[in-house]
């Protein structure tokens, strides 16, 4: 069947063919944005700054430089942040430490489980009442943990679900990076079945667009990849800062000298309907996107990743998937690695995953182009697995108890 005659053959169906959550008319566009609803800062925390920086917070607390390196080393080696529970620091120094270098930052709303206990998703509550998740999976050969770096997103792509609920902030360093040390004590003290083991990946696929909170990311990444007791020692190449495509912070990313993964979220390869699937493509085209992944790949030596989520009559069709491989084999070879993943449906969407042919058809034209592709897995999809998903049922399982005044509904908050 010809390309053309394909393309004729199915309606397609587009982005604007649902309004934005929220939206007062059919057509309104989704907004993007990057300033925070409600700005704020976390209060201090040890992972904020490097070791030098945790000497200076001591002195300036009154209390002796070399404690820095003892607390990081808890923090760190052994994922404690109750300084008394650390049988070498001096009770007269636990309060002083509690609140300028381990303010407790991320307190546990609701566990999930799923996948046979393989997956556990988390809803965390930060000190202003904001709410982030993070997701860890165990797999045969590696555990992933996936962060929130932002509370919300700005970004406003009409398929995701935290997209939709607009940026309210973004985290800190301590926040991120606390998201990692509760993980670590998960997988030490045997949360996932398997008995207990180490955390070897993460992957900035949570909440939120990272490279939107550059600084904080980059500083973030540090404390994961440097070794005790700056950080927690992760090797560089299993962690992944995935974009929706901001093209200067890519480049300024690719000059860090960290080599991390990049994940590209494409999910088209063509701009007239990146224009309305991820509305930053207003600002930055397809192309030029590609070139700076491109060019990330040339500066780290990384294999780039090209997520795509499959949408059903959207973005799935095999003259895309050709396109696609175009649009890479232009740019050189082996050089990008694509990662298809079946829409994981928002609730209340219209749009709905791929069939299971058309997935087979849009990963074959682009092996057979001499792409590597891998489907993701579908991970923890029984537990409002997409992104913000989980964040969004406890608020309506909560807004709903509390006008039926009953507690039928399923997810309870464990505080
Ligand atoms: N802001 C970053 C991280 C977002 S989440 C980014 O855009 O890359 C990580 C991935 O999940 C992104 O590729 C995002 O597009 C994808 N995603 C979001 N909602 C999804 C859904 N409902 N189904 C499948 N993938 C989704």
């Amino acid at each position: 069947m010809s390309l053309e005659f394909e393309k004729q053959r199915r309606r397609e169906v587009r982005p604007t063919d649902q309004p934005p959550e929220g939206a007062t008319s059919a057509d309104a566009k989704p907004v993007i944005s990057f300033a925070p609803a409600k700005p704020g800062k976390a209060p201090a925390h040890l992972a904020d700054v490097d070791a030098k920086g945790r000497k200076q917070v001591l002195k300036d607390l009154g209390l002796p430089g070399f404690r820095a390196d003892q607390l990081s080393r808890h923090y760190f080696d052994h994922f404690e942040a109750d300084p008394a529970k650390m049988s070498d620091i001096p009770a007269s120094m636990h309060d002083a430490i509690r609140e300028g270098l381990l303010p407790e930052l991320v307190r546990q709303v609701v566990a999930q489980h799923a996948d046979g206990g393989m997956t556990i998703k988390h809803l965390w509550e930060l000190f202003d009442g904001a709410r982030v998740e993070s997701v860890l999976m165990r797999y045969p050969q590696r555990t992933t943990l996936c962060i929130s770096s932002q509370a919300g997103c700005g970004m406003a792509c009409p398929f995701c679900a935290t997209g939709q609920m607009g940026l309210t902030r973004n985290l800190s360093t301590g926040e991120i990076v606390d998201q990692v040390r509760q993980a670590q004590i998960a997988c030490r003290d045997g949360e996932l079945p398997g008995g207990p083991t180490h955390l070897s990946n993460v992957v900035f696929m949570g909440m939120g667009e990272p490279l939107a909170n550059y600084r904080t990311v980059v500083n973030t990444l540090r404390r994961l990849i440097d070794p005790s007791p700056e950080g927690f020692g992760l090797s560089a190449r299993n962690v992944t800062v995935s974009t929706v495509g901001l093209v200067p912070a890519i480049d300024k990313l690719a000059k860090e000298g960290m080599p991390v993964t990049l994940a590209v979220s494409l999910h088209a390869p063509d701009d007239d309907l990146r224009d309305e699937l991820i509305p930053i493509n207003s600002r930055w085209k397809v192309g030029e996107l590609l070139d700076a992944a491109r060019r990330y790949f040339v500066a780290t030596g990384r294999r780039v990743s090209i997520e795509y989520a499959l949408i059903k009559d959207m973005n799935d069709q095999e003259y895309r998937a050709q396109l696609l491989a175009d649009e890479l084999n232009k740019r050189g070879h082996g050089w990008a690695h694509v990662n298809p993943i079946p829409l994981n449906p928002t609730p209340g969407t219209i749009w709905t995953a791929s069939t299971r042919r058309a997935q087979d058809t849009f990963v074959a034209t682009l092996r057979n182009n001499g792409i590597s592709t891998t489907i993701r897995d579908t991970r923890g999809s029984d537990i409002d697995g997409a992104c913000g998903q989980l964040a969004t049922a406890v608020k309506e399982a909560n807004a709903k108890r509390r006008s039926i005044n009953s507690d039928s509904t399923s997810i309870q908050e464990t505080r």
